[in-house]
C-alpha cells in the first residue's frame, strides 16, 4: 500500500506539479489590438517538448518554438477580429494533456484619455518613488523578497512607493507640471548590497515591484493623474536586466545574454554607435558589454528576445493607459533594435511619444538618435521622436559657472544652441539642468540661489520639452553621503515620521519657500506661454557677460535676457529693433514690472529676466 501511495506521489511529481507553469507572459491581452500578433512566452519544467492546442475564434497558431532550454515554449498566435473571453488552452504529450491552463482576452478600453504622447507644451516632473513620499508603510518590506526598508542607508531602499506620489498629483501639478515621469516600477528583487530602490535592475518585466505598490495601483495611478490632467511616463529598460531575473535562474538560451566572461563591462562610450571611424572592438565592448555586474546584458538580436521586450511595451502602454516612455540607456543596445522598437510602438499607438536617455558628448552624437537625422547617410534612421538634450545641460553648467569669453561661459549657450540645424526636431528634445544621476543643479551652482533662479528660467524658456527633477523646485542639494544617494535624498515629509514637510508652505524653510515659489511662478506662467511651446528661437551673440533671445510667433513674443554681471546692464534697443518693432512694453512674468522697449533698456544684476512684450 505504502509503495503504492510512493508511486501515485511520484506520478504526480512527473506529470502534475513539475509541470506546472510558472511564467505566463504576456499575462493576459486584449480584443482590438493595434497589432495582430501575439507571441507567448511559457515557462515551466519541461513544457517545452507539449504541443499547444486550443478553439478559439479568432485566434490561430502560427508558429511554436522551442528554446535550447526545454523549460521554454513560444506561442506565436496571429488575432483577427477576436472576441474577449478565455482561450482554453492544452499542452499535450502525444494524445495525453499534461498542462491546461485559461487565457483571458479581455475587452480593450473605449477610454480615450490615455496615451496621450507629450510635447514642448509640457514640463515633466522626475521622480524616484522610493524616495518621493511613503505611502504605504505596510509595503516598506515584504516578506520573500531580498531588500527590505531602510532609510538610515543613502544607498538602500527607503520605502516610498505610487500610493505616495497618487496622494500628492495636487502638489506636482500646483508647480504647474503637467506630466510625471517615474523612474522604474518594475520589480526588482535585488540582493540588498546592489541598491535597486531606482529600478533599473528589473527582476520581471510584467510585474510593479511589491514595495511600489501592485499593476492594479500603477493603472488606477495613471488614471488618477489623468483626471488631474497630469501626463504619466514610464520608464523602460531594454539593455539589460537585474541578475536576479528569473531568466538567469533557468537561462532560455545561451544568445539570451551577452558572455560576460568575453566583454566584461561596457566601455559606457555610446559615441561609438555614431562614430564613423569607430572599430569593432569599441562597437562590441559598447554594445556587449555589461553596465555593471548586477545587470545582464540582453542581447536583443535575439529575435523572440526582441519580440518579448516590444510586446512588454505594447502590454504596458495598454494596461496602463501611460502618454510616454523614456527609455534607459539608449545608446548602448543595437540600434537596428531600437528603431524597430520605436516604429512597432510609434506604429499602434502614433499618439504617444517616446524620449531616449542618450546621453554622449556633442551635439552631432546626441543629434544621431533623433529621427530622421541629418549628416552623412550612414543608412540609420532612429525613428526615435525625443532625445534627453545633456548638451544643453552641459553647456548651461559651464555658462554659469565659467568666466565670460568668445566661446566661455554665456557664450556656451550660443554655440549649443546654435547647432541646432543638427537635430530634425529640436523643439522635441527634452531639455533639463539636472536628473537622478547628475549632481544636484543647486550644488552645481555653488549652491548660489541667484545662479539656480538663473538656469531654471533658461530651462522653462529654452526649446523644448523640460524636465525638472523632484527636490529642484525647493533648491535641494546634494547630500552629505557617498553614492548615488547623494543626488537621491527623501521628500522631507514624505514619510510619517519626519519633522515637517515640504509639502506645505508651513514645513519649508525660508530658503525654500523662496525657490517653490520661483519655480511655480515660471512652470505656471509657462503652461500657457504658446509662443515659449512653438514659437521660433532668435537670439543674439552674447556680450559683456550677457546673453539675449526671444521665443515667438506671429502674435506673441516673449524676451528673455540673463545677465551675469553683479551690476544692472544697459542694452541698446537697436540691436533688437527688428523684433520689438511690433512692441512697446515688455512684462516682467515674475513681479509683473514693466520696460519700455521703445528705447534702451536695462535690466538687473545676475538674473534671467523674462519679459511678456505687449503691443
Ligand atoms: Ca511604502
Amino acid at each position: 500500500m505504502k509503495k503504492l501511495f510512493f508511486l501515485i506521489f511520484l506520478l504526480y511529481c512527473l506529470y502534475g506539479n513539475s509541470q506546472k507553469l510558472q511564467h505566463i507572459d504576456p499575462p493576459f491581452w486584449w480584443t482590438d489590438m493595434p497589432v495582430s500578433t501575439l507571441q507567448l512566452m511559457l515557462h515551466g519544467v519541461n513544457i517545452g517538448k507539449l504541443t499547444p492546442e486550443f478553439i478559439y475564434p479568432g485566434v490561430t497558431i502560427k508558429e511554436v518554438k522551442s528554446l535550447e532550454n526545454p523549460n521554454y515554449l513560444i506561442i506565436n498566435m496571429s488575432l483577427t477580429d477576436v472576441e474577449s473571453g478565455d482561450i482554453q488552452i492544452r499542452l499535450k504529450e502525444g494524445n495525453k494533456t499534461r498542462v491546461t491552463f485559461n487565457y483571458t482576452i479581455k475587452q480593450r478600453t473605449s477610454d480615450t484619455k490615455r496615451n496621450l504622447g507629450f510635447d514642448s507644451s509640457d514640463v515633466i516632473y522626475l521622480l524616484m518613488p522610493d524616495r518621493f513620499a511613503n505611502g504605504n508603510s505596510e509595503n516598506d518590506t515584504v516578506d520573500g523578497m531580498l531588500e527590505a526598508a531602510d532609510r538610515s542607508k543613502p544607498n538602500g531602499r527607503h520605502g516610498g512607493d505610487i500610493k505616495g506620489v497618487a496622494d500628492r498629483l495636487d502638489y506636482i501639478k500646483d508647480l504647474g507640471m503637467t506630466a510625471v515621469w517615474l523612474t522604474p516600477t518594475f520589480e526588482n528583487d535585488m540582493k540588498p548590497e546592489y541598491g535597486a530602490y531606482h529600478g533599473y535592475a528589473a527582476t520581471d518585466l510584467y510585474k510593479i515591484d511589491r514595495r511600489f505598490g501592485s499593476n492594479e495601483e500603477f493603472k488606477s495611478f495613471v488614471q488618477k493623474a489623468h483626471d488631474k490632467d497630469i501626463k504619466v511616463i514610464m520608464d523602460m529598460i531594454h539593455n539589460h536586466v537585474g541578475d536576479q531575473h528569473w531568466w538567469l535562474k533557468d537561462l532560455p538560451s545561451k544568445d539570451w545574454f551577452h558572455d560576460f566572461e568575453k566583454y566584461g563591462t561596457t566601455n559606457f562610450r555610446g559615441e561609438v554607435q555614431s562614430d564613423p571611424h569607430a572599430s569593432q572592438y569599441d562597437l562590441d565592448k559598447l554594445q556587449k558589454g555589461w553596465f555593471v555586474p548586477e545587470l545582464a546584458d540582453l542581447d536583443q538580436r535575439n529575435p523572440i528576445l526582441a519580440s518579448y521586450l516590444i510586446q512588454n511595451s505594447i502590454w504596458w502602454i495598454e494596461y496602463s493607459g501611460v502618454d510616454g516612455i523614456r527609455m534607459d540607456t539608449y545608446v548602448y543596445p543595437y540600434k537596428d533594435y531600437l528603431s524597430n522598437w520605436v516604429e512597432s510602438v510609434m506604429n499602434a499607438y502614433p499618439s504617444f511619444n517616446i524620449v531616449g536617455e542618450a546621453w554622449v558628448e556633442r551635439v552631432a552624437h546626441e543629434s544621431y538618435w533623433q529621427q530622421d537625422k541629418s549628416g552623412e547617410d550612414d543608412g540609420y534612421n532612429s525613428k526615435l521622436p525625443s532625445v534627453t538634450d545633456f548638451q544643453i545641460m552641459f553647456a548651461l553648467d559651464r555658462a554659469l559657472i565659467d568666466d565670460f569669453g568668445w566661446k566661455n561661459g554665456l557664450s556656451e549657450l550660443y554655440y549649443a544652441v546654435s547647432q541646432d540645424r543638427l537635430y530634425s526636431d529640436p523643439n522635441q528634445n527634452v531639455v533639463f539642468i539636472d536628473n537622478h544621476d547628475i549632481e544636484r543643479f543647486y550644488t552645481k551652482m555653488g549652491e548660489d540661489p541667484d545662479l539656480f533662479k538663473m538656469g531654471y528660467a533658461y530651462l522653462m524658456t529654452i526649446r523644448g520639452i523640460p524636465q525638472v527633477y523632484y527636490g529642484t523646485e525647493l533648491m535641494l542639494a546634494n547630500s552629505p553621503v557617498q553614492g548615488d544617494g547623494r543626488k537621491r535624498a527623501d521628500m522631507i515629509g514624505g514619510w510619517e515620521e519626519d519633522s515637517r514637510s515640504v509639502f506645505t508652505a508651513e514645513g519649508r524653510t525660508t530658503q525654500e519657500q523662496e525657490a517653490y515659489e520661483y519655480v511655480k511662478k515660471l512652470t505656471n506662467w509657462r503652461k500657457n506661454a504658446t509662443a515659449i511651446h512653438h514659437g521660433k528661437l532668435t537670439h543674439f551673440i552674447p556680450e559683456d557677460n550677457s546673453y539675449v533671445y526671444f521665443r515667438h510667433t506671429n502674435d506673441q513674443a516673449v524676451m528673455v535676457i540673463m545677465n551675469r554681471n553683479d551690476q544692472p546692464k544697459s542694452f541698446e534697443r537697436k540691436r533688437f529693433a527688428k523684433i520689438l518693432a511690433d512692441y512697446s512694453t515688455g512684462v516682467n512674468v515674475l513681479d509683473g514690472t514693466s520696460i519700455d522697449v521703445s528705447k534702451d533698456f536695462k535690466v538687473g544684476p545676475k538674473q534671467t529676466a523674462i519679459f511678456d512684450l505687449k503691443k
